[in-house]
Order: C-alpha cells, then structure tokens, then sequence
C-alpha cells in the first residue's frame, strides 16, 4: 500500500503550476466575485480579496472547498449545515497494528462501521508505516447522528473514546501537529458553474459520499475544469453555455453515480450497528465482487446485501428522505 503525503503534494502542485507559468498570492481571503450584467446575464469577471483587493480573469473557478465564498454569493451552490460532514485525524505513533485480538493492519487501510465510536459516520486507521498510523473519525451532522450520538458528545470527545478503549491505541501518542480537520457536505451540487465561472473540489461538493475519497475526485474535477477552460479560452466565450461543459464532465466522468451514491450513504448510516455487523457477514460470505459491484452502484449486488426485514430502514428512509425532502 501507499499513503499519499497530503501536505507534501500540494507542495509539489505548486510546483508544478509556478514551472507552467501559475502566478500565486498566498495568505490572499476572497471575498466575493465581481460580476458583470444582470439577472441570467451576470457573469464572474474577477476576484475580490482581502478587504478592496481585486483581481480580474476571464475565468474565476471557486475552489476553496465548503468554505465556497463565490460560489454561494453567485447563487451556483448551497451548502446545507444538515448535509454537513465532519472529520477530525491524528497521525499517531505506538499504534499496535497487528494485535493478536484484531485483523492486521500493516500496508492496510481500515474502515469501520460504529455508531458507538462514530454515529452517524464511520472512523478509520491507516497503516502509514512502522507503529504509526492515521486514526480519524468521520460523521454527517444529520438525524442518525442525533440518533446514534451521546449527548454533548463532540468529535474530539469520540476519537479519545476510541483511543481509550482500542487495545491497538493502548500505548499510542499524537504526533504534534499531525492533525487534520475539516468539513464537506454530502449533497447534490445545486449548479457547478455560471458565465465565467466554475467551482471544483468540495466547494460544490465532490468528495465520494460513500468513502470519502475526496482528494482524487476533486483532482478530477480541476481536471474537467481545466478542460473546458481551455475550450472556452479558445473560442473566446466563457458565457454560461460555454461553461456548463463542465457541468456535463463532471456529471459523467467526476461523480457519474452521484444520486445513487448518496442514497446509498444516507440508507448506510441510518443502519444500527447490529445491521452493520450483518452486512459485514453477507459481505465475507458473498466476496469482494459484490462488494464492487454494490459500491459501483448495481442494484442486484445491492439487492442480495437486503434482509426482508430492511423493510422498516427503508420505510424510515423514504419518510426521512424521500418524503420529507428531496435528497440532496
Ligand atoms: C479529517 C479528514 C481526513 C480526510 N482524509 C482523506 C483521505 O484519507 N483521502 C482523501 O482522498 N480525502 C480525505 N479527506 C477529504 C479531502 O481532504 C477533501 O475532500 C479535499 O481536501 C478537498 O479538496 P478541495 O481542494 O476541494 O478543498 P480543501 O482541501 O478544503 O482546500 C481549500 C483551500 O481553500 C482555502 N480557502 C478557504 N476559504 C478561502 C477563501 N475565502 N479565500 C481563499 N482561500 C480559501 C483553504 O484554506 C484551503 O487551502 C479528508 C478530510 C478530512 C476532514
């Protein structure tokens, strides 16, 4: 297995875009976009940063993750609190990554399913070499949180339960700044773009709902990004037609199963974690094709992993879901 070096990456993108001509201003806080025009014919026509700052483009792409400063003002998408995902990781070392009571971890990524340690989420331990590994805990501010969650319990309160009570995290120590917190939502993007403007990343939002898996998918729509400003830069015309190619790639080659993905995440976390252990056990009996097949999103993989008895889970999902409001 490989563990990507988050800071070290984005580093080297740096890099990179200085070596292909990128200017960049650091430490510079956008504050909302310059327009242009009115009603449907407003466009993004620059920056406004740190106070009366101003910066002008003839593309603006927001990509300041669920902060989403121009996006939000340009109407293009907005992020829900109810859609909220939290996350909090530590880098830790003297972590027991084979104890003899637990699978082993080296070279391997774990995820898990427990409402007790992240309710309404998951929690997770990478193997990142030797006695180290990232532990973090991840959860959807919604109603199975409520549900599954300890009153006043905060998300720094559930990783030192887990540290208190995981035999593997007996003697392991937070390495010093090691840390990573943040948010995404776990929603339907509203719109991703409008004349002269895109917004990539978690700022509309990208990251895979299921497993996180953010930094990938949003990579890839800076790539969709990066392509349909190229075309519209060749054509001269970044209108709002001209833009929403990007819409279309990243609705077929970023995030194609969106809707089915987040069905699947709300229907996942509003399970107890009885059905979890279930699940785990079909999964093991059924082999890792079904599991690839459900996480691509087939129903009949998805259909064999469902008990006669999900018929109240699922009325609870429609009711929530489906009847409440629309996902997303
Ligand atoms: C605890 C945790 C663990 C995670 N682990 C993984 C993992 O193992 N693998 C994985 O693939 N993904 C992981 N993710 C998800 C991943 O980090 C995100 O999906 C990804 O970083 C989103 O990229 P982004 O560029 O859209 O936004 P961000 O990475 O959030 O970057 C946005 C940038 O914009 C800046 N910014 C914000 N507001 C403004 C403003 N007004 N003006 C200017 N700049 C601004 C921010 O300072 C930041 O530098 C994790 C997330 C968390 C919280």
């Amino acid at each position: 297995g490989a563990v990507l070096e988050f800071a070290d990456f984005k580093r080297w993108l740096v890099r990179d875009g200085r070596e292909k001509g990128a200017e960049y201003r650091f430490d510079a806080r956008a504050t909302e976009p310059i327009t242009e025009g009115e009603g449907s014919n407003e466009r993004a026509v620059g920056v406004r940063y740190d106070g009366d700052e101003e910066v002008y483009a003839d593309i603006v792409v927001d990509a300041t993750g669920p902060a989403a400063p121009l996006a939000r003002k340009l109407g293009v998408c907005e992020l829900q609190r109810e859609h909220q995902a939290i996350g909090v990781e530590w880098e830790m070392e003297g972590v027991d990554v084979d104890h003899p009571d637990y699978a082993d971890l080296t070279d391997a990524m774990m995820l898990r399913l427990d409402h007790h340690l992240a309710p309404g989420g998951y929690s997770w331990m990478f193997h990142t070499g030797g006695d180290r590994a990232k532990v973090g805990i991840c959860y959807i501010q919604n109603e199975s949180h409520e549900r599954y969650g300890d009153e006043g319990m905060r998300i720094d309160d559930y990783l030192e339960r887990w540290e208190a009570e995981d035999p593997r995290l007996a003697d392991a120590e937070r390495i010093a700044g090691e840390q990573h917190r943040g948010s995404a939502h776990v929603q339907m993007p509203d719109g991703l773009s409008t004349g002269g403007f895109m917004a990539v990343g978690d700022t509309v939002p990208t990251i895979d709902p299921l497993w996180g898996e953010g930094i990938y998918k949003c990579m890839e729509s800076g790539r969709a990004a990066a392509v349909t400003a190229d075309r519209c830069l060749m054509g001269d015309d970044s209108s709002a037609a001209a833009t929403s190619v990007y819409d279309d790639l990243w609705h077929t080659r970023v995030a194609p199963n969106i809707r089915t993905r987040l069905t699947m995440t709300r229907l996942l976390y509003l399970a107890g974690n009885e059905r979890y252990d279930r699940l785990m056990a079909d999964l093991d009996r059924l082999g890792d094709g079904t599991l690839s097949a459900a996480n691509g999103g087939s129903v009949r993989a998805l259909a064999r992993l469902l008990h006669l008895d999900d018929a109240s889970l699922l009325a609870r999902f429609a009711r929530e879901h489906l009847l409440g409001s629309q996902p997303g």
